[in-house]
């Protein structure tokens, strides 16, 4: 950025070299959570860090996938949203500089780097139907209890029937708590509920995600539409 003083740059003028510079600065700052080992590490491979790591530059960092669909890939939808479209150039300074050939460089070697030392994509922990069976049903049994107030009783009836539809349809409760009314529909014969998701973490764009959830009469315990029913008539009456 040659010849621009703080005052008269903007992010429209970064360009691939500054983006560079904060993934960089990024992976570096100590705020990754995957630990590293260097190649001369005697505990390459393992995942935990060791006293010893001081001396070979072992490090926490941020995960090469997280990296590449969380900062990169965000930076790059949020630099296109200001009008930065297309591949970068580095000769015109136009486009996208997170598209250019020196980022996706990066991007790659860190790939490499981690998948050198042993270093697995981690996944979230799974929640598995039997988990799910077990949480309502102890949630059920909490909601005998007489002393809940009429409040506790509905936070703990909402809770169920999210997490119920959480579980029935694979999305996030984040897509669940921005899930408006209108945007539920019972089935005429009152055999389940359409579900219309429109908003969340990465439904943002207008489009929208449709789930039939029928009612689960092997396991009512974690039947959406019951719970959703459940939760209604409550509401109802309160
Ligand atoms: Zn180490």
């Amino acid at each position: 950025m040659l010849g621009l003083t703080p005052t008269n740059y903007s992010i429209l003028d970064a360009d691939d070299t500054d983006v560079l510079e904060f993934l960089m600065f990024k992976n570096v700052s100590g705020t990754g959570k995957t630990f590293v080992h260097a190649k001369n590490c005697e505990y390459l491979g393992d995942y935990k860090e060791h006293e010893s790591c001081e001396q070979t530059n072992c490090g926490r960092f941020h995960a090469a996938e997280s990296m590449r669909s969380g900062t990169i890939s965000m930076l790059r939808k949020g630099l296109t949203t200001l009008g930065l479209v297309g591949d970068w150039d580095a000769e015109k300074a136009t486009g996208n500089p997170v598209s250019s050939v020196a980022v996706n460089q990066y991007q790659l070697m860190i790939r490499e780097e981690q998948a050198r030392a042993g270093v697995t994509q981690k996944s979230a922990a799974l929640l598995m139907r039997d988990d799910i069976i077990r949480l309502l049903q102890r949630m059920s049994a909490w909601l005998m209890d007489p002393s809940l107030t009429q409040d506790e009783r509905y936070e703990m009836m909402r809770d169920m029937a999210y997490i119920a539809v959480v579980f029935a349809t694979g999305k996030r409760c984040d897509d669940i708590a921005n899930l408006l009314i209108s945007q539920m529909v019972r089935f005429p014969d009152g055999s389940g509920i359409m579900f219309g998701f429109q908003f969340g973490k990465t439904l943002r764009d207008g489009s929208r995600q449709m789930f039939g959830v029928k009612k689960d009469d092997i396991t009512p315990e974690v039947c959406a539409v019951r719970l959703t029913d459940d939760l209604d008539n409550f509401a109802n009456k309160a």
